[in-house]
């Protein structure tokens, strides 16, 4: 029988990628934990390749790797990429990245996000420490340092020390709590899909600079590319409308045919861009996690990151205030985390937004230096050296 009233230590609103990673660390560490999320998540189909992909850094591998997922993930698909390619198309810059220059095996890994998410539930579904709600929602919460409460949609109660919000981007406890948030949407959508190209991948993440948006191939299983086109909306939906074969024309064309012919091979979505960031990231009794927290664009597959290091900050904010025996919901402990994310964050955060203006001026002096700025950076080994240092997580 279901009780009406339950308490934890932590409890989690929203069991996406970033809440379940959190989940898992947090519930190794200790904690005795209340996971409530509103949906189960996604099937995965057993040869069909989904059309939502993440970069994955090798920071956050380390992260899914403490969280003993990442053999999971591998035997689900996890394909490594060796090299990067990047250019503007309306220009001759370019740069590129080998793995072996970095003395590293691979650069990271593209994985579809319902494969981290289904690996990390079935260990949050069998965890002792977790006791997982879903679906359920939250109706109303009244925070406090001490203890918060929260009234589910379903009828019960529960109390806990500490509220984490890790559900996306409309965030219902951000609202909840009256926690502000800056939003300016991009003149951009992406479009997502999956393709065959006539070539096989190169086990590289291929990204070429267009006026109106980014277009990436991103190697996927043994010889598919996941796409993530950003473009103005009206483009978009043109896009969206035509059929595979001419679609797979556009992506043809738009990609120079570097890849040969380019075969659409799987449903396709879009989604509107936007930068995003919470005013604060924490209140009393409470921490945002992830697209909670910030949204970016995707043009460096950095989101997800962002949200994996903010659980590896959180974890060690509360594991530092379980030690001195004090609240783990009050704010001066929570500050060590919202300093240390924020100064992780921001230079992320702020380069993504300066890249995507950048490359979207076609103002003719902007052009030319941009592209001397990319092949000048193509020869240098130092600062290819820290691009792709930051590109793999690995500067902090
Ligand atoms: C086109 C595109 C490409 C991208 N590519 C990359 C990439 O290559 N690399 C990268 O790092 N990032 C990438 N990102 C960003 C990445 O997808 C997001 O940062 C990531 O999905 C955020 O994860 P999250 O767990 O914070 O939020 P979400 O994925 O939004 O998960 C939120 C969870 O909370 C649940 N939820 C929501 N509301 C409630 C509620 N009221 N009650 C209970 N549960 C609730 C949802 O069901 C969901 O399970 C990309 C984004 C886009 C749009």
């Amino acid at each position: 029988m279901k009780s009406d009233h339950l308490q934890a230590d932590i409890v989690i609103v929203g069991a996406g990628m970033v809440g379940a990673l959190a989940a898992v660390l947090l519930a190794d560490a200790g904690f005795k934990l209340i996971v409530i999320e509103k949906q189960l998540p996604e099937k995965i189909g057993p040869d069909s390749i989904s059309m939502r992909v993440s970069a994955i850094t090798r920071a956050s591998q380390v992260l899914l790797q403490k969280a003993q997922v990442w053999e999971a993930i591998r035997q689900m698909r996890a394909t490594p990429y060796t090299h990067m390619s990047v250019w503007d198309g309306s220009g001759s810059g370019h740069i590129d990245f080998d793995a072996a220059d970095m003395n590293q095996p691979d650069l990271g890994h593209i994985i579809e996000n319902n494969i981290i998410q289904a690996a990390l539930w079935q260990r949050l579904q069998s965890h002792a420490q977790i006791q997982l709600c879903c679906p359920a929602e939250v109706d109303t919460l009244q925070l406090a340092e001490q203890a918060s409460r929260l009234q589910l949609s379903d009828g019960r109660s529960i109390q806990c020390e500490l509220l984490l919000a890790a559900d996306g981007a409309q965030s219902k406890i951000r609202e909840l709590a009256a926690v502000n948030c800056s939003s300016q949407p991009y003149d951009q959508h992406a479009l997502v899909t999956t393709v065959q190209p006539q070539q096989g991948h190169a086990h590289t993440a291929w990204q070429k600079f267009m006026p109106g948006g980014p277009l990436a191939f991103l190697p996927i299983a043994e010889d598919q590319c996941s796409i993530v086109w950003s473009n103005s909306p009206q483009q978009v939906e043109q896009l969206l409308q035509l059929d595979d074969a001419a679609l797979g024309q556009s992506l043809t064309e738009a990609f120079d045919a570097r890849l040969g012919k380019v075969q659409v091979c799987g449903p396709r979505a879009a989604f509107p861009l936007r930068l995003q960031q919470a005013d604060h990231y924490i209140a009393a009794g409470l921490a945002l996690l992830g697209d909670a927290a910030h949204v970016i664009h995707p043009l460096a597959g950095q989101g997800v990151n962002l949200g994996f290091s903010d659980v590896a900050l959180l974890l060690d904010c509360v594991q530092q205030s379980r030690a001195a025996k004090r609240p783990l919901g009050a704010w001066v402990e929570l500050r060590r985390y919202e300093r240390a994310a924020r100064a992780h964050n921001q230079p992320v955060i702020v380069a993504m937004d300066a890249i995507k203006k950048l490359f979207s001026n076609q103002q003719p002096l902007l052009k030319r230096l941009r592209n001397s700025g990319l092949n000048l950076a193509d020869k240098s080994a130092f600062v290819k050296h820290q691009l792709i240092k930051q590109a793999m997580g690995l500067s902090a």
